[in-house]
């Protein structure tokens, strides 16, 4: 599992700003109530599709 840069439950969530971090739903919304922009994308996709696309 991945574990959230804010706590240690699990990210389900990873949220770019200046840098990429995996974060919890709770502080997923933290990091976006904080931030005029950032961009946030589910983990569990990433799980279910499991295919090698790039460098994203
Ligand atoms: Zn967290």
């Amino acid at each position: 599992m991945i574990q959230c840069a804010g706590c240690e439950r699990e990210a389900l969530y990873e949220v770019y700003k200046d840098i990429k971090q995996p974060h919890c739903l709770e502080h997923m919304l933290e990091a976006i109530d904080c931030s005029e922009f950032v961009y946030v994308r589910r983990l569990d996709e990433l799980a279910t599709k499991s295919q090698d696309r790039g460098e994203g």
